[in-house]
């Protein structure tokens, strides 16, 4: 049955059976799931974004009436959908928190950040993150693996997934990269990592280049700690229709910050007052990918009813080394 064969065990299964790690290099991944084929879609640069976003606009269209069925009037509402990383039909938990409004001033939820499965406490993005880990990168019950986080459920998901597991936080600049705040957190700064050469075959960052001025360094230092063929796998803010990083604050000489557009503060599960936004990236982080020495570098569209990856477009990226 395929729903029984659906899931982690399925993938630790596969590995174990077949004992190959290599990356899908194709175009499309399609994985048959409960429900209807799931589909990403790799594209490599902002010319290709154009091509697909052109082919896409019925599609989009019936995404939206989609999303826009499933919200109520409900402060807290239930989408019923399959969580991959349970492996079961479930109803997922939303809500308005840090939702926005659209032009016709109704309220949208903030699809990205909710849907929390009552199973796993996972919510969209961090199931989604799972899935295509799963999907695109195929990781072995062994393999090493660093994740930029270490006080989040994805980091706890992951160390009982996986033997190999380093988590860290940048818990400021006294501490030293290596060592460890009175809870046991380890500090790393992305543009220093304490980490030899070659050590990891994943590194994984979710939302977090955004906050780190020189974020080309951060770049180069996940490179210099992948093994070569490694993947750093990641999530930014990303504005699908800029070739160019779109540049919000910066750090000047005397170490002063300078406010290019209004601050833009992100959640941090160590800082109340929230982490300041440095830039949003455009098409053109991929192509700095490549200058810090990754030998590719691709952005993964997705966007899944049943999965209850919503949102509108939603998108991983994928680096290897
Ligand atoms: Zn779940």
């Amino acid at each position: 049955m395929i729903s029984a064969m659906h899931g982690l065990k399925r993938y630790i299964r596969y590995w174990k059976h077949a004992g190959v790690h290599r990356l899908r290099k194709g175009k499309i991944g399609i994985s048959a799931g409960p429900f209807a084929p799931f589909k990403t879609t790799r594209i490599e640069s902002f010319d290709e974004y154009g091509n697909y976003v052109r082919s896409m606009a019925g599609e989009y269209e019936s995404r939206e009436l989609t999303e826009q069925a499933l919200r109520t009037g409900q402060e807290h509402f239930v989408v019923p959908g399959y969580c991959f990383v349970c492996g079961q039909a479930v109803s997922f938990l939303a809500d308005y928190d840090y939702g926005f409004k659209n032009e016709d001033g109704q309220r949208i939820p903030n699809w990205r950040e909710c849907l929390i499965c009552p199973g796993c406490r996972l919510n969209n993005r961090m199931r989604a993150a799972i899935h295509l880990f799963q999907e695109l990168c195929r990781p072995w019950p062994d393999c090493s693996l660093y994740i930029t986080e270490q006080t989040t459920p994805m980091f706890k998901w992951l160390k009982g997934a996986y033997a190999n597991v380093i988590g860290s936080e940048f818990l400021g600049p006294e501490y030293i990269s290596k060592s460890k705040n009175t809870r046991g957190i380890r500090n790393e700064d992305l543009t220093g990592l304490s980490f030899r050469d070659e050590a990891f075959d994943f590194v994984l960052s979710f939302d977090v280049f955004e906050h780190i001025p020189n974020y080309r360094k951060a770049f180069s230092e996940c490179r210099r700690v992948l093994k070569k063929g490694g993947v750093l796998f990641f999530t930014i803010p990303f504005d699908l229709h800029s070739a160019r990083n779109i540049i919000r604050a910066e750090i000047l000489p005397d170490g002063t910050t300078n406010h290019l557009m209004p601050p833009e503060y992100h959640g941090d599960p160590l800082r109340e007052s929230g982490c300041l936004c440095f830039r949003h990236f455009g098409w053109e982080c991929l192509d700095e990918l490549k200058n810090e020495g990754f030998s590719e570098a691709a952005c993964y569209l997705y966007w899944s009813r049943e999965y209850g990856y919503l949102g509108g477009e939603q998108l991983l990226f994928l680096s290897r080394a």
